[in-house]
């Protein structure tokens, strides 16, 4: 079959792979002049500065994009560990190395908080990675057509009930841990699912296992390496890339079914399938007028946003930096009430700086560095009018990392706010897709498929089976397994 791919973020690339693989001609159009999407690349003045994902976890995933294309990943991107993967600095001072590996993270316990929490924490890897097995395989990596899907795995369904994977996540950490700033390192990830640990159910640990159990990693060269590596792959197993070149609609046959699409408001190209990578509201939206996106999607509860300072600086930072530093505000549960309930900014805000130069001397000229840093904040459903308080809030941002003891003398440098999320076609102007609650999830989240348009496939984090990249990855694979089988079926309605 031709297939039309809109869209090169990672969702997109991996699912080129895999169609690549199943026998497909397949054509990828990007309205960018690069590929990635979201895990994009700004470079200027000598400095390379990711704008988008900072953690890579399960690079497995990423390889089974570049094992489908026959082709070895290290030939196109090295990934290399992150040790100390992260360092945590809490409010009342103490700092915590977050050690790749299990013995390495059990003495970093022992040492910053006593000999009964480091043996909790072997206890909460195994019920971690138990987790992990069960739902990887039956819910994660796993399309569904119905809610009733759910049930068909039901011997994993009643192993994640006994294993007390619907209780609340924070509880569920508390019963390994007893001290708070532990359950504050393995429950902030599901801020990644776009909840509060008190919202986000104990399943959701899983995003804990593939962070805090599996590792983090970078690609050298950045994490936009990981896309262009791809991307690279792809050209070179005869995948045609045409970018600069926004598509403005997804044709349709009188059945509904796809039969192309239109390029810049006037050419058209013909298809046999689509993928659709764009963000899964906005491609109903703005490609398929006509056809309602699911109700999930329209009236969903959205994740929180980010505001996001990405800079080339002068000069190198402390001495105690590490590649990624957590430094978290006092009140934690307070600080997800004023973002998550009120919809308001967190008055002690806990933020993410991340100095990929620190590893690769690739990133930033000699006495320069990069800075990343990311600080959560309400979508665009919240109380802030961005247009109003955008240079108000910046301007505390980086106070904030200043006196944290960054360098700030600034070379080149940009700033994004859920409005400039809004306007690349993220919806509620957040970059974290719908959140994930268990009625967003899994068989509840919008499918990656519509009967009403035969022929189209989602692909990306606000569909099957979420956010982040280990799991767009997958989505990929997920809306070529859709194609493969749209096309076998079509091939018998025409036989
Ligand atoms: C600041 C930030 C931090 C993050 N941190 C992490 C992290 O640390 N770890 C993690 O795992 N994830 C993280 N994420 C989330 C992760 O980056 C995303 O979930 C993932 O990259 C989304 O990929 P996607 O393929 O769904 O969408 P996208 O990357 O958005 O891809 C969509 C593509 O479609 C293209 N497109 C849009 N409209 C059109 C059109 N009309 N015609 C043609 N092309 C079009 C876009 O240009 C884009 O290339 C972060 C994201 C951001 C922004």
């Amino acid at each position: 079959m031709k297939v039309v791919v809109i869209g090169a973020g990672l969702g997109g690339l991996s699912a080129a792979a895999h169609l690549h693989r199943s026998g497909h001609e397949v054509i990828i159009i990007e309205r960018e002049a690069i590929p990635g999407g979201r895990a994009g690349m700004i470079e200027s003045d000598g400095f390379r500065l990711d704008n988008g994902p900072t953690v890579l976890t399960m690079p497995q995933l990423l390889e089974e994009s570049f094992t489908a294309l026959g082709v070895e990943m290290s030939d196109y991107v090295k990934i290399n560990k992150v040790d100390p993967m992260y360092r945590a600095v809490y409010a009342d001072g103490s700092t915590l190395m977050v050690r790749h590996g299990r013995e390495a993270m059990t003495e970093e316990i022992r040492r910053f908080s006593n000999s009964t929490e480091a043996a909790a924490f072997e206890k909460f890897c195994a019920w971690l990675t138990d987790l992990y097995r069960l739902e990887m395989d039956n819910f994660i990596d796993a399309n569904f057509n119905s809610p009733l899907d759910l049930l068909k795995p039901w011997r994993a369904g009643l192993e994640l009930v006994k294993m007390g994977g619907f209780g609340k996540l924070d509880k569920k950490v508390a019963s390994f841990f007893s001290d708070p700033r532990l359950q504050q390192i393995f429950s902030f990830q599901s801020m990644y699912a776009g909840l509060a640990p008190y919202q986000a159910l104990a399943l959701y640990a899983v995003i804990t296992y593939m962070d805090s159990v599996e590792g983090v990693y970078v690609p050298e060269g950045g994490m936009h390496q990981m896309a262009a590596g791809l991307a690279d792959a792809l050209v070179a197993k005869g995948v045609t890339f045409r970018y600069n070149t926004p598509v403005t609609r997804i044709l349709r046959t009188g059945s509904g079914a796809v039969s192309g699409v239109e390029l810049g408001g006037s050419d058209r190209l013909e298809a046999d399938a689509v993928v659709c990578n764009l963000d899964l509201p906005v491609a109903y939206r703005t490609l398929l007028g006509g056809v309602e996106a699911p109700r999930v999607a329209r009236r969903g509860l959205y994740s929180p946003s980010c505001l996001l300072w990405v800079a080339g600086v002068k000069g190198t930072p402390p001495p105690e930096a590490t590649h990624h530093n957590i430094h978290f505000g006092a009140d934690w549960v307070g600080s997800f009430k004023e973002l998550i309930n009120k919809g308001v900014m967190m008055s002690d805000p806990s933020i993410l700086v991340t100095l990929h130069s620190l590893d690769d001397s690739s990133l930033a000229p000699e006495g320069h560095s990069s800075i990343y840093v990311l600080e959560p904040t309400p979508n665009l459903d919240g109380k802030i009018d961005w247009s109003r308080q955008r240079d108000r809030l910046t301007d505390r941002l980086r106070r904030q990392v200043a006196d944290l003891g960054y360098p700030t003398e600034v070379v080149v440098e940009q700033m994004y706010d859920p409005l400039d999320w809004e306007a690349m076609g993220m919806e509620r102007g957040t970059p974290f897709a719908l959140a994930h609650t268990f009625l967003q999830t899994g068989p509840f989240r919008p499918n990656n498929i519509n009967s009403k348009v035969p022929g189209l496939a989602f692909t990306g984090s606000s569909t099957l089976p979420g956010v982040g990249v280990p799991m767009v990855l997958v989505s990929g694979k997920l809306a070529a397994q859709r194609i493969d089988r749209y096309a076998r079926d079509t091939a018998i309605v025409k036989w």
